[in-house]
């Protein structure tokens, strides 16, 4: 890396250092160690974003969710402690908030989304308070378990905003693990729960919707869809929804005791307002390479792209193999067609049905079925919920973001 005063330059800038910085830093360096590395990341601390959901149980505590990032940063990279504040890849170069311009040869954009509290009136300060609280941040979690211990009975709201959304199904699990804490806490027939759903479908792969619906029924869950959180009354405890059905969208307000509330999320404003972007605000990168489908030293992977796949962390873990591979076959010359790595979508969504049991969702493009295992994936299982626990946790800190690779397969499957 060379620099003066405002200017740094290097082989490979990555903007992001979270699951998929990360992941992507380390395995380049495993590869390629003599490659000029440097990672632009604003925050101190690193958190395992599947954990919320179970630190929202109780079952994690929030510790155990969060690193200093600068122990994951691997060793030879250099991180920059600071934010991406403009792209500006015709001249391959980014503009940081503090004012430093960094130049680079290949550039790896993974900066995110936006968790958009804001677009909620009334979610941002009611956070925390008045029975509101939400996964979508590791504070809003520990409220949320703080909030299931109190509740006594009485209204319990959960929602989830318009698609696309991180973990798309971390709205609901949220929902059935509320709903088995209040069965095993002898309130749930004190209890009315209500799933508001913007969209029309409880899960984006339908062959996961019966096995879900049936736990619907058990735990007599009231879904609601098109139904679309508006605004909160902290003070009052009062949703109000927009909902929509044949005659048009009317507000509808709820009262409530305890309301779980996911936040609208989209682009970050420096992703839409630059040339990366596509018409949505995504980093516009190519469902399969991974290569922005404009600038050929450009790639794109994580909750920040337009590829049609579930944001999770589990198709980071994907693509950034892909992004590696393809990024490595430019610098050595081979980047034609035969030998570009493909990314299939694959995309994996344990879902939490109860406290014991998890349908291991696994599927990729087009909502292929891909099973780890020769199981059917949608039976609710006890094995699937310690591996949740304890197993992908350990494979997420020690496997991919140290850059190591498991040989695993996830071939489509027909049932
Ligand atoms: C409640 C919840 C439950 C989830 N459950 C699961 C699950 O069960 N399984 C699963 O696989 N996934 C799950 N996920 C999703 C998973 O955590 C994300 O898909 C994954 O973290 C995406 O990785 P990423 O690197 O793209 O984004 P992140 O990990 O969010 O990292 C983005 C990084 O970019 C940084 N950044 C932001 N702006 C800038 C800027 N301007 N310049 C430089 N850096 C910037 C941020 O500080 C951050 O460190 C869940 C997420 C949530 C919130």
């Amino acid at each position: 890396m060379s620099a003066t005063s405002d200017a740094v330059s290097c082989d490979v800038l990555i903007v992001g250092g979270g699951a998929a910085g990360i992941a992507t830093a380390a395995l380049l360096r495993r590869r390629r160690p003599g490659l000029d590395i440097a990672i632009v990341e604003p925050h101190s601390v690193h958190c395992y974003q599947p954990g919320w959901t179970l630190v929202g149980a109780g079952v994690m505590t929030r510790a155990q969710t969060e690193r200093p990032e600068v122990r994951l940063i691997p060793p030879g990279v250099r991180w920059m402690r600071s934010a991406a504040a403009a792209f500006d890849p015709d001249n391959d170069r980014v503009d940081l908030v503090d004012g430093r311009r960094v130049s680079y040869r290949r550039l790896v954009a993974c900066p995110g989304l936006k968790t958009d509290w804001a677009a909620i009136p009334g979610l941002a300060k009611s956070l925390g308070r008045n029975g509101v609280c939400s996964n979508y941040s590791a504070e809003g979690a520990q409220r949320t378990w703080q909030f299931l211990q109190q509740f006594r009975g009485g209204t319990a709201l959960f929602t989830q905003p318009p698609m696309p959304i991180k973990c798309p199904g971390a709205p609901q699990k949220i929902v059935y693990l509320a709903a088995d804490h209040f069965r095993r806490s002898n309130i749930l027939n004190q209890t009315r729960i209500e799933f508001h759903v913007a969209g029309d479908a409880l899960f984006g792969v339908g062959f996961f919707v019966p096995v879900l619906k049936s736990r619907i029924e058990r735990y007599g869950i009231d879904l609601h869809y098109h139904s679309n959180l508006k605004s909160i009354d902290g003070d009052n405890r009062i949703a109000t929804f927009a909902v929509s059905d044949a005659d048009g969208t009317r507000d509808e307000q709820r009262a409530f005791d305890l309301l779980h509330a996911v936040p609208p999320q989209g682009p970050l404003d420096v992703v839409r307002d630059s040339p990366l972007a596509n018409a949505a605000g995504w980093i516009d990168v190519d469902q399969v390479s991974l290569r922005h489908v404009r600038y050929g030293n450009v790639w794109g992977l994580g909750d920040a792209t337009s590829t049609p796949n579930s944001k999770t962390a589990a198709a980071v873990r994907m693509q950034s193999r892909v992004v590696v591979d393809n990024l490595l076959a430019d610098i050595d010359g081979l980047s034609n067609a035969a030998a570009q790595a493909a990314y299939d979508g694959y995309a994996s969504c344990p879902l939490t049905v109860s406290y014991d049991e998890v349908v291991m969702a696994e599927f990729g493009y087009g909502g292929r079925i891909m099973p780890t295992f020769p199981l059917d994936p949608r039976v609710p299982r006890r094995s699937m919920w310690e591996l949740t626990r304890h197993v992908v946790p350990r494979l997420y800190w020690d496997v991919m973001l140290r850059g190591h690779t498991l040989d695993i397969a996830h071939r489509p499957r027909d049932f």
